[in-house]
């Protein structure tokens, strides 16, 4: 047997435990993986607490992210010793994921972990660092260079934001930072931000336009914060619009759109194409700041993740959390 965190409901109501497993109860899929390390992401935070109806079969392992080692395959694409990895595809929502020692994967999920990065490393990225990366090409994709203007980041402290910080930076954008935590200021220019916005400049009710401040936005939060966004955006900007940490409204009007020409790019992490993945983890292993990406982790053991879900909800977190599956 080992050790897998499992939501289940029964009369007592839905919960979250870690649990023993063995490996016939493993779905029969092609390729078995012996974890090393899941991640701690937002989507996470609401599965472990129930705060939203993630899991939408039960039981369920919960862990939108994997990394290991396959040991049996029944797929030619994979042999026992690649060292693997899995964002999103439903785990945790349809399929198990993976706070678990092992687990069966479907062979169409698993991306090979690059050469440059660890089973650690990779899992430090995640979900919230790949989507940080698809953001960014969304970004580029629009032709945004360093010389249309500064970028926006909101949730800037969190997961998708310090990783979008840091690659930002590093492809020579100005930065400017989203964050409603002054504790985080230092982190957040040691990334790469070089001005910080408070987070109640922008959740409040916008204008159909206001003055147009940055050529592009990353937006993990919704609601107001991304009505504002759209608001102070530059003619033929682009706003890339990842998350609802503040709320999953949009009150905003088409002035942007049609005054301006500004366009609002939704980023989809968990059923990006493999050629979107494949092309979001090589820009990640060719660009990001590994010095960076060492300040924006920490690893915990998988026993912790009930409370640290809870911290994760409550704001209390910065960065990522990687977690170790075998503590
Ligand atoms: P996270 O680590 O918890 O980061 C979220 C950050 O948002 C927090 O650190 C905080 O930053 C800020 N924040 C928290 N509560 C807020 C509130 N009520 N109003 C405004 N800002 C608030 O989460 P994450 O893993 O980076 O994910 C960020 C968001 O992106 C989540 O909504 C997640 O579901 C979404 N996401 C979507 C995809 C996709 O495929 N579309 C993929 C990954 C993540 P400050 O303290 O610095 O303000």
């Amino acid at each position: 047997t080992f050790n897998a965190i499992v939501a289940r409901s029964d009369d007592a109501g839905y919960r979250v435990a870690l649990e023993q497993l063995s490996r016939s109860e493993l779905p029969d899929n092609e390729v078995l993986v012996k974890i090393d390390y899941s991640t701690l992401n937002y989507k996470d935070a609401l599965a472990v607490t129930g705060a939203s109806p993630i899991c939408r079969r039960l039981p369920m392992v919960c862990g939108i992210d994997l990394a290991g080692i396959v040991v049996e395959s029944k797929s030619s694409a994979w042999q026992s010793g690649d060292r693997v990895l899995v964002n999103g595809f439903g785990l945790s929502e349809t399929e198990w994921g993976g706070y678990t020692q092992f687990q069966s994967v479907s062979s169409n999920y698993l991306v090979k972990i690059p050469e440059a990065f660890s089973a650690e490393q990779a899992m430090a990225i995640g979900t919230a660092g790949y989507t940080a990366m698809l953001c960014v090409h969304a970004l580029q994709d629009h032709g945004l260079t360093p010389s249309h203007g500064p970028i926006v980041v909101t949730g800037a402290s969190g997961g998708v934001g310090s990783v979008a910080i840091s690659l930002l930076s590093t492809f020579g954008f100005e930065v400017v930072a989203v964050s409603g935590r002054e504790s985080t200021h230092d982190y957040l220019r040691s990334l790469g931000a070089s001005r910080i916005l408070d987070r109640a400049d922008l959740d409040a009710k916008a204008k159909p336009l206001e003055k147009e401040q940055w050529a592009g936005a990353v937006d993990s939060v919704g609601s107001r914060t991304l009505a504002t966004l759209l608001a102070r955006t530059n003619r033929e900007g682009i706003v890339a619009a990842c998350g609802l940490a503040g709320g999953v409204d949009l009150p905003s009007t088409v002035m942007p759109f049609i005054l301006r020409g500004v366009t609002l790019r939704g980023i989809d992490s968990v059923m990006a194409s493999l050629e979107r993945r494949q092309r979001a983890w090589d820009d990640l292993a060719r660009y990001l700041n590994m010095e960076q990406l060492q300040t924006v982790y920490k690893v915990e053991p998988m026993s912790d993740i009930p409370k640290l879900a809870s911290d994760l909800l409550a704001g209390n977190l910065v960065g990522r959390i990687v977690v170790d599956v075998n503590r």
